[in-house]
């Protein structure tokens, strides 16, 4: 049995396009840092801190360390995560970003 060689073109369709999401994010300016945000979300309960996936010791003075990821490596003002997660409380309407401000 001779097989014939019609499958050479088996690959198209495979490389699919990758859908790029860009959903542009827009933040809405807090007016204070955010590290106050977080201890007034910690404190009603909106934000906990993340467990890390490997614990860490307690950064050494003057390391950089990340009181909501409880990582070192970044402080908490840079910290994207959070500034993610403090957007998306003022996205479902749960933070009044007006009122963080007072
Ligand atoms: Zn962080």
């Amino acid at each position: 049995m001779v097989e014939t060689s019609t499958n050479t073109n088996n690959n198209i369709g495979i490389n699919m396009v990758r859908s790029h999401h860009k959903r542009k994010r827009e933040f809405v300016p807090l007016g204070m840092n955010l590290e106050d945000v977080f201890h007034i979300l910690e404190a009603t309960g909106d934000l906990k801190p993340l467990q890390p996936k490997f614990p860490s010791n307690l950064a050494q003075k003057g390391e950089e360390y990340c009181k909501y990821r409880q990582v070192t490596g970044h402080f908490i003002e840079r910290c994207g995560a959070l500034k993610n997660a403090v957007q998306h409380h003022i996205d479902q309407g749960t933070v009044d970003p007006t009122k963080l401000d007072d």
